[in-house]
């Protein structure tokens, strides 16, 4: 045992463990998100309570300047101003990243210490009340060059009706991923031009046949574009007029179909051309209009549509929207004739999570009437709580199908009430249990967060 005057092993941690220990607990704290941002507990920042243990752990924290580059500074809160002075004074020449949320007014002497800073900036992320204080907030950026930002997130937290925004003139090469929530998407500077991650949540595009223009004409000005998420709110919009949408070189997109009971997915998906994309993630579609979807060849305005390149199509549903277990909704659902092997015939991993009519959607791609789909490697299920029995039956049809015709069975991905049957061991099928995490992805939230 220690004597009272001995220094307690913890204390004589080397200086890199302690760097280390600082690192891991500020692992959590990447990505901010502003949607809770009233409600959340104040951060525990491990850099600041590490530096209060002892003198040698003061010294060592805080001549890290790796451990400060994250500068928060919330206008609404006080003292933070004053602590960010101490992020700033700390982070020393490393790059950092900004992170600000307004309150309804900003004065423009209450950023002068961020000022001389801004050329380090590399991810800027800023939450405002009003355009007015935006427009305080950019006003430093319009006169100092920000070589290495590369990250630019912008939200709206006022509720205001949204409004173009005039984003800074002055960006470095370096600059990759946009982000815009609640905010009107217009014009971009020709700073944005190297942008390969475009993500618009909540009102920003596709909304109205305006709002598609301008989404058309913005992205032909984005020819590195990689990775597209969108959020669409307006589930009536059907694209009337039109408008195709080209992507020459997306791999990645992600649609979010937001409070929708009938999203338009095949005509919003008809005037897509994306000949490169490999991923593609659809969150808030119904199993019925899965089923439109992959039926899409045999109809007439989308006899065309096809996706030559894709390897990967998830499904997710945020909510147990139980259509299977009306018949109003049931006879909505058009029985898939064939596996849709001409509009996806690269396709090798199909993901339903949480989707309503899993069992007739397996049933119709793999079961007894179903053609052959060999290119389908990986088949991953998540079925609706209420319609696990029925989700596991079909599944037990599929393989009992495929042993008799001596098929190839692809590889099963099973949520954990499905994955634990006796089933799957007495028949010698392979399935994997899928983890939690891969949920989680699947609905995006971590997949696309820019981490290039
Ligand atoms: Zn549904």
């Amino acid at each position: 045992m220690a004597s009272p005057t001995e220094t307690p092993p913890f204390l004589r941690l080397p200086d890199e463990l302690v760097i280390a220990i600082t690192t891991a607990g500020q692992e959590n704290h990447c990505l901010p998100d502003y949607s809770d941002w009233e409600s959340r507990p104040k951060r525990l920042e491990a850099e600041l309570t590490l530096s209060h243990i002892c003198r040698r752990f003061r010294d060592t924290v805080s001549g890290a300047c790796i451990l400060w580059a994250r500068v928060e500074i919330d206008f609404t809160r006080q003292g933070s101003i004053q602590l960010s002075q101490l992020y700033l004074q700390r982070s020393a020449t490393c790059k950092i990243w900004v992170i600000m949320r307004t309150g309804h007014y900003v004065e423009t002497q209450s950023i002068a210490h961020l000022v001389p800073h801004i050329a380090r900036i590399s991810r800027l992320y800023i939450a405002f009340k009003t355009y007015r204080a935006l427009r305080a907030l950019f006003r430093p950026f319009q006169d100092v060059a920000t070589p290495y930002l590369e990250h630019l997130r912008i939200e709206d937290i006022g509720g205001e009706v949204p409004t173009p925004i005039d984003l800074p003139s002055q960006i470095g090469t370096q600059f990759r991923s946009l982000e815009l929530k609640r905010c009107a998407l217009r014009a971009l500077p020709p700073w944005t031009a190297a942008t390969t991650h475009l993500k618009l949540k909540s009102g920003s595009c596709l909304d109205s046949d305006d709002e598609a223009e301008i989404f058309r004409s913005v992205t032909t000005r984005l020819p590195s574009l990689t990775h597209l998420y969108i959020q669409l709110q307006d589930d009536r919009y059907t694209f009337d007029s039109g408008i195709g949408i080209t992507l020459k070189f997306l791999t990645h997109l992600h649609l979010e179909f937001e409070d929708s009971d009938t999203p338009a997915l095949l005509s919003t998906l008809a005037r897509f051309d994306t000949p490169c994309l490999t991923h593609f993630n659809i969150t808030g579609a119904h199993g019925d209009q899965i089923a439109l979807l992959f039926n899409a060849r045999q109809h007439q305005r989308s006899a065309g549509l096809t996706f030559p390149a894709l390897t990967s199509l998830a499904f997710t549903h945020p909510t147990e929207c139980n259509c299977d277990g009306f018949e109003s909704q049931y006879a909505r659902y058009q029985s898939i004739s064939s596996p849709p092997r001409q509009l996806f015939p690269a396709l090798s991993s199909l993901a339903l999570i949480n989707e309503c009519f899993t069992a007739k959607l397996l049933s119709d791609l793999l079961g007894p009437h179903s053609a052959p789909w060999p290119s389908l490697r990986t088949v991953i299920v998540h079925p609706q709580e209420e319609h696990t029995e029925n989700v596991y039956t079909a599944l037990q049809n599929i393989v009992r199908w495929k042993r008799t015709r001596q098929e190839t069975l692809p590889t099963f991905r099973l949520s954990s009430n499905l994955f634990g049957r006796e089933f799957w061991e007495e028949n010698g099928v392979l399935v994997e249990l899928l983890g939690a995490d891969e949920i989680i992805r699947a609905f995006g939230s971590v997949v696309w967060a820019y981490d290039g």
